[in-house]
């Protein structure tokens, strides 16, 4: 089932056997293409603590930290389709910072209907609250690892 209707020529939103909705390649597409931007309002990452921890509650959280001081709030613009893209411990696709805009990128070349991963790097005090249901073989059980105590 297609959700959105923003016009990307490689991907589509579907249901996904990992969580939610999931983000599928709707054509092949080579390694190292740009596949979707993350957009999002900039916001401090003390408003992220405080959105987190509303997001967490509900089983969703659209938040892509660019850096120590700035998240991308990918749950507050439409047409962010890259919200949808589930985690996985064996992804397909990374995240990359290009002069402060944030694209998913091929890491492989993506056969057409496979759905689109990334390792989201996520790192909180509450690991167990993240299950990982990714079902790759190297799968860690968790999205996020623990935070380091400072
Ligand atoms: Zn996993």
């Amino acid at each position: 089932m297609k959700v959105t209707n923003q016009s990307n020529k490689f991907i589509e939103v579907r249901t996904s056997q990992i969580h939610n909705n999931g983000v599928f390649a709707k054509r092949d597409i080579s390694k190292g293409t740009y596949i979707i931007e993350y957009k999002g309002r900039i916001i401090s990452n003390d408003e992220a603590d405080k959105i987190s921890e509303r997001e967490v509650s509900d089983g969703v959280v659209y938040l892509f930290e660019i850096d120590d001081n700035r998240t991308l709030d990918g749950g507050s613009v439409k047409n962010n389709d890259a919200k949808y893209i589930n985690h996985s411990c064996s992804p397909n696709a990374e995240s990359l910072n290009d002069n402060d805009r944030i694209w998913i990128v091929a890491l492989r070349d993506i056969k057409s209907g496979e759905e689109i991963t990334y390792d989201y790097c996520l790192e909180t005090e509450d690991p167990d609250d993240h299950p990982c249901r990714c079902g790759a073989l190297n799968c860690k059980g968790l999205i996020a690892i623990p935070i380091k105590i400072k």
